[in-house]
């Protein structure tokens, strides 16, 4: 090899993955980070398991609690129109008429 053309080859380049395994490999970089591995893909575990990066799994959730919230909110609210409305229907039948036509009569 010429000298000063090629960069630092490390032998024992470490590698370390989200999931907490660590191995060596050769590499020109010394340290290597990544978010999957052999030992947590998919592919080679055979599990379908949700690999959570930088937090979108929990925005997602986030999100979704969100749109449950709103639909039990809007139910409740609905369930109170409901109830008003048959609270009104029912005072109506029991109240008697304003201008009752006996009265003529005396
Ligand atoms: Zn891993």
């Amino acid at each position: 090899m010429k000298a000063d053309r090629h960069p630092t080859y490390y032998d024992d380049a470490k590698v370390s993955c989200a999931c907490g395994k660590t191995f060596s490999t050769g590499s020109t970089v010394k340290e290597i980070k990544v978010e999957l591995c052999s030992n947590c893909h998919p592919f080679y575990t055979g599990k379908a398991n949700l690999v959570d990066t930088a937090g979108r799994l929990e925005r997602f959730r986030a999100r979704m609690s969100r749109g449950t919230k709103l639909a039990q909110e809007r139910k409740e609210r609905l369930a109170k129109k409901q109830a008003k409305a048959a609270a009104e229907a029912k005072l109506k039948v029991a109240a008697p008429k304003l201008s009752d036509d006996s009265d003529d009569a005396k």
